[in-house]
């Protein structure tokens, strides 16, 4: 058996470590105390996040046979997944046909890139379309269940958001952790990913740190995966790239979501695209930016209004052009309005929220009536009703004159009581640029070479999404590529 050198070097660097506190425990006359400076422990695949993309995969890489371990840095796992509405879009002609929706991966291919203002990387897009319909099987196969019919999220752009049995994002961490574990994966928390490893040109580990100041080298015999996410809570970063998105904004992420695996790739030559393409969702809540307290209705159901009590955008509008539209309202404020259809049968909301207790808080505000709800949300009476009524109309004619919402989404009114306000402000919520990646996930460096031995998945990454990433597609992108990323790293590809 052979050893690399820089192991040869860690067992010296421990030997002498250990001689030092020998040498000054035999002048204390105690015993001496043997101290491993750094941990060291040797994996196929070594995944860093422990969020949607890199659980997918480690679901995908164990499948593969692969020893895995996953190093996460905060003390749960589930990162952004858990904080999402959790929908995952994909066309699905079982479900979709039943409703009487028309759909093709190649509409859902056009909706993305045209979504995305034609700047995504069309190989990308096209295998994440693609992927998304057989993916469906393998989520499946680890006991992610669907509702039975899929609607259009907010920004989606087309019925074929699927909601899952449970709450939001956490089916899909519950099903790749369970495989991953029953695989043997490996998972530290509370561990910090610093540096990549590198020898001889490749990537061959990562150098991370727990938070009692444990230090570990977690070498990767076959490749490292990059899935620590974006950086919509790393203010100085977003801001780098996009001056406009200062403190001021808050944002729906976890606080791991600081940018840390393109910090470290950028390091190995790793090439960074569409850094600036940072999207702003207009769900944020009023106090602290989260998507928490929303009771996420279909675009079908609900309606955004301003402090007038006005109308000002088409409800089904790319997410861009509706947080567009909400900032040039009066304090970027807006009310989602929408009827009892909206309340869940079993009073608990997308995010597991006691929905009485979103009432009481004020977070929801409900009423018998448009006249009483507007009063509870202090907007002009006449002016929600006549809204209402308007866009009542606008259902019955299947046209929607002043803003376009097109025929799809004018299936309901809002006529059944109690109706519902929620108010909701911007808050950054998906940076869309970093890591450039080929179709096997691996990461190219700045000539378009792949770096040997590093792969990425799920928001580290750039190039999906183009200038605006669809909603429900989030979903999508970490769990194909995260399932990439795991099998194309645990063949060594
Ligand atoms: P994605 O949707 O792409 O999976 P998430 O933001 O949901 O991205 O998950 C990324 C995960 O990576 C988060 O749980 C975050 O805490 C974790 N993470 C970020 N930086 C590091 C790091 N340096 N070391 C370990 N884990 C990290």
């Amino acid at each position: 058996m052979s050893f690399p050198r820089h192991f040869i070097a860690l067992v010296i660097s421990i030997i002498l470590v250990t001689s030092l506190v020998a040498g000054c425990a035999n002048n204390n006359d105690s015993k001496p105390e043997s101290v491993a400076e750094i941990i060291e422990e040797e994996f196929d695949v070594v995944i860093v996040g422990g969020g949607g993309a890199g659980l997918a995969a480690a679901a995908a890489a164990s499948q593969e046979g692969a020893k895995v371990v996953v190093v996460e840095k905060m003390s749960m796992l589930g990162g952004n997944t858990l904080r999402s509405g959790g929908v995952y879009n994909a066309v699905n002609p079982k479900l979709q046909e039943k409703q009487g929706i028309e759909d093709s991966i190649d509409k859902f291919f056009q909706q993305t890139y045209e979504g995305g203002d034609k700047k995504a990387k069309e190989e990308l897009v096209r295998l994440m379309v693609e992927n998304a319909t057989t993916d469906l099987d393998w989520l499946e196969s680890m006991g992610v269940e669907f509702e039975p019919e899929v609607h259009a999220a907010l920004g989606a752009m087309w019925p074929r958001s699927h909601g899952t049995i449970g709450s939001a994002g956490s089916p899909f961490i519950d099903a790749f952790k369970n495989t991953a574990e029953s695989n043997g994966a490996k998972i530290y928390t509370n561990t910090t990913a610093e540096e990549l490893e590198v020898e001889d040109g490749r990537v061959v580990g990562v150098k991370a740190i727990n938070d009692k100041g444990q230090k570990y080298l977690f070498k990767a015999n076959k490749g490292v995966v990059l899935a620590t996410g974006g950086f919509s809570a790393n203010v100085d970063l977003r801001m780098k790239y996009n001056p406009n998105l200062g403190p001021e904004l808050p944002n729906t992420n976890q606080p791991g979501s600081t940018g840390d695996g393109i910090l470290m790739a950028e390091k190995v030559d790793a090439n960074l695209i569409h850094m600036e393409f940072i999207q702003v969702n207009p769900f944020g809540d009023p106090e602290d930016g989260s998507l928490l307290g929303c009771l996420f209705p279909s675009v079908n159901d609900m309606i955004y209004v301003n402090k007038e009590g006005k109308r000002f955008v088409n409800e089904g509008e790319r997410r861009d052009r509706i947080t567009e539209a909400q900032i040039n309202q009066p304090d970027s404020t807006m009310f989602i309005i929408s009827d009892a259809r909206s309340l869940p049968k079993d009073g608990v909301s997308l995010f597991g929220e006691d929905v009485e207790q979103l009432i009481e808080q004020g977070k929801l505000v409900i009423a018998d009536t448009i006249e009483e709800l507007a009063e509870k949300i202090e907007v002009p009476a006449d002016n929600l009703k006549t809204t209402v009524e308007a866009f009542n109309q606008a259902v019955d004619t299947k046209h929607d004159k002043e803003f376009g919402r097109p025929a799809n989404y004018l299936t309901q009114k809002l006529e059944q009581s109690p109706f519902v306000a929620n108010k909701r402000m911007p808050s950054v919520h998906h940076t869309m640029g970093g890591l450039d990646i080929d179709t096997k996930a691996r990461v190219l460096n700045k000539d378009g070479n792949p770096v040997p031995g590093l792969y990425a998945a799920g928001e580290v990454c750039g190039g999906i999404h183009g200038a605006n990433r669809l909603g429900g597609n989030a979903i999508t992108e970490i769990v194909v590529f995260g399932r990439i990323a795991g099998i194309s790293a645990a063949k060594g590809e």
